[in-house]
């Protein structure tokens, strides 16, 4: 049963569930937050598709062999996962040019990259996510070297495993963004969300962004872009 509310984000809610200490529920709002909060709307019906969509990406990632948080859908909204320590890191990797490295390192956007680029950012609102290296990760969280290694090796599995994923539904997997949690046995776990909001995707033919840069960039109707990501993969599941 769903327990006292630990926490609430930008995104989600964070319920505790009575009968399992170590079992948490994600619920879903309709909150879109982007620039880091400064710009902010709500969209019916957004919660329901984070929510299906990244259910629907979890379970394939687990059926492909990466180990994550995700245990089951519960509902239009929630889902139950495995309580982790959040190591405070956004770990992104990055296919093809977009977003903030546009702006921080000149590269145009749609650069291919020959190889996936990983970064590090410190998850921290207050600073606003700044990105980091791996001598500042060892130093403001408590993963070390090893961990590190295990952590960008198993962004990298992501990235092998969603890129045909997506690409069979017709969407170039541009960039996300991963977050990683300590399980009660001390294993390092996929955990969070990957969904339109934490991935930047591009129709393959038609070079349309379909993802939460519709609402950073006004673009167009968020819910019938995220409505379409949740069509293409219910018809190939
Ligand atoms: P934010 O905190 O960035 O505003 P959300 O609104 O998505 O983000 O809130 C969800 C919170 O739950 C995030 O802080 C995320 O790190 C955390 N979280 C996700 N999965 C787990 C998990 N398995 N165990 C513990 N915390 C989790
Ligand atoms: N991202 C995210 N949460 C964040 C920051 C980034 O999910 O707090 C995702 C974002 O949606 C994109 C990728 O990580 O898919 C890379 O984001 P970028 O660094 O380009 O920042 P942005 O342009 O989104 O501010």
């Amino acid at each position: 049963m769903k327990g006292n509310l630990l926490y609430e984000g930008k995104a989600k809610q964070v319920f505790m569930v009575t009968e399992d200490p170590d079992a948490l529920i994600l619920s879903y709002k309709n909150d879109a937050t982007a620039f880091n909060g400064e710009k902010q709307a709500v969209f019916q019906g957004k919660g329901r598709y984070n929510n299906l969509i990244s259910s629907a990406i979890f379970t394939y990632l687990q059926t492909n062999g990466i180990a994550s948080h995700f245990k089951q859908q519960l509902n239009d909204t929630e889902q139950l996962v495995e309580k982790t320590t959040i190591i405070p890191l956004e770990v992104v990797v990055r296919n093809i040019a977009a977003g903030s490295i546009t702006r921080r390192l000149g590269i145009p956007e749609k650069t291919a990259f020959t190889s996936p680029l990983l970064e590090l950012y410190y998850k921290d609102d207050q600073l606003g996510d700044p990105i980091i290296n791996d001598e500042h990760a060892r130093l403001l969280t408590d993963a070390t070297g090893t961990n590190l290694a295990t952590i960008k090796q198993m962004a990298l599995q992501v990235n092998e495993k969603l890129q045909p994923f997506f690409q069979q539904v017709g969407l170039a997997l541009v960039d996300f963004k991963l977050e990683f949690g300590r399980n009660a046995q001390g294993e390092i776990v996929l955990a969070d969300e990957i969904s339109p909001d934490t991935c930047r995707l591009w129709d393959l033919t038609t070079g349309e962004k379909m993802d939460k840069d519709v609402f950073r960039e006004d673009l167009g109707d968020l819910i019938e872009v995220y409505d379409a990501i949740l069509q293409r993969l219910e018809a190939v599941k």
